[in-house]
C-alpha cells in the first residue's frame, strides 16, 4: 500500500475515533481535529489535506516557515512549540494563514504577539494559555496559579491577540494524564470566572495520538493529533 493511502485511512479513522468519543462523551460539538505534521514531508500533509483536514500542527519556526508556502492556502495552521519572543516576527510573517498559537506562557510572548500582529495590520490572531499542569520542571507552559493573571492580561490588553482558551500537554505517562485534563478544565472554569465570561467560551485544547479519546470524553475541544496520522516520527534522518 502507498504512503497516501496509509495517511488517507489514517485520517479517515481518526476522525471515526474523534466522532465515536465525542458521542460517548454526549458532546454536543465536535472538537478540532489538529493534525500535528512536524518532520513530516509536505507530501504527507498534502494527503491529510486531500482526505479532508484543514488544520496542521507544527512545532518549530524554522519548519513552519519553510512548509506553510508550499501547501494550500486555506489551511488553519496551529504554532504548538516553545516559541521564542526573537522568533516571532519570523513566524508571523512566514505564515500569513496562521490561525493559533496554542502555547503563549508568558506576558513577554504575549506582548510582542500582539505588537507584531498590530505591526503588520493583520486580523486579530487566536491564542492560547499553555498551562504546565503535570508539575514538570520544564519549558510545558506556565504554572495553574499564574493562568488568570496572563490570561486576563490578554484578554485586556492585548488587542490584536483573541483568547481562545488553554491549553496543556501534561505528562508522558499515560497513566497521569486525566488528572492533567482535570487541571485544565478547573483552570479553564477559574479564568472563566475571573473574566465574567460563560465556562464553555472558551477551548481546551488536550489530547495527543495515545489519549485524545479520552480527552474528548473529557470535553477537549482541540486534539493534537500527530504519530496516529502520519505514523511514528523519525528524528534520526
Ligand atoms: C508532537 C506533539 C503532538 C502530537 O503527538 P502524537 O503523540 O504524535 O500525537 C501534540 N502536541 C504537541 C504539543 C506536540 O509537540
Amino acid at each position: 500500500m502507498s504512503a497516501a493511502n496509509d495517511v488517507a485511512q489514517a485520517v479517515e479513522g481518526t476522525l471515526c475515533r474523534v466522532k465515536a468519543a465525542a458521542e460517548k462523551g454526549k458532546r454536543t460539538t465536535l472538537p478540532r481535529l489538529v493534525a500535528v505534521s512536524k518532520t513530516k514531508p509536505n507530501e504527507s500533509l498534502q494527503c491529510a489535506y486531500d482526505a479532508g483536514l484543514r488544520t496542521f500542527g507544527e512545532n518549530y519556526v524554522q519548519e513552519i516557515i519553510e512548509k506553510a508556502p508550499l501547501l494550500p492556502a486555506d489551511i488553519e495552521w496551529h504554532f504548538i512549540g516553545h516559541l521564542q519572543s526573537n522568533k516571532i516576527k519570523k513566524l508571523l510573517e512566514g505564515v500569513p494563514n496562521l490561525a493559533m498559537v496554542e502555547t503563549v506562557h508568558s506576558v513577554k510572548v504575549a506582548n510582542k504577539l500582539n505588537q507584531t500582529v498590530a505591526d503588520l495590520g493583520r486580523p486579530p490572531l487566536g491564542v492560547m494559555v499553555q498551562v504546565n499542569t503535570s508539575g514538570e520542571e520544564s519549558k510545558n507552559g506556565i504554572e495553574p496559579k499564574d493562568v488568570n493573571g496572563l490570561a486576563k492580561h490578554i484578554h485586556e490588553e492585548c488587542k490584536s491577540l483573541k483568547l481562545a482558551g488553554l491549553m496543556t500537554i501534561g505528562m508522558p505517562d499515560y497513566t497521569s494524564r486525566p488528572e492533567n485534563f482535570l487541571a485544565l478544565l478547573q483552570c479553564r472554569n477559574e479564568v472563566c470566572k475571573e473574566l465574567g465570561l460563560e465556562p464553555d467560551t472558551l477551548e481546551v485544547s488536550m489530547g495527543m495520538s495515545g489519549d485524545f479519546e479520552q480527552a474528548i470524553e473529557m470535553g477537549s475541544t482541540n486534539v493534537r493529533v500527530g504519530s496516529a496520522i502520519f505514523g511514528a516520527r523519525d528524528y534520526s534522518k
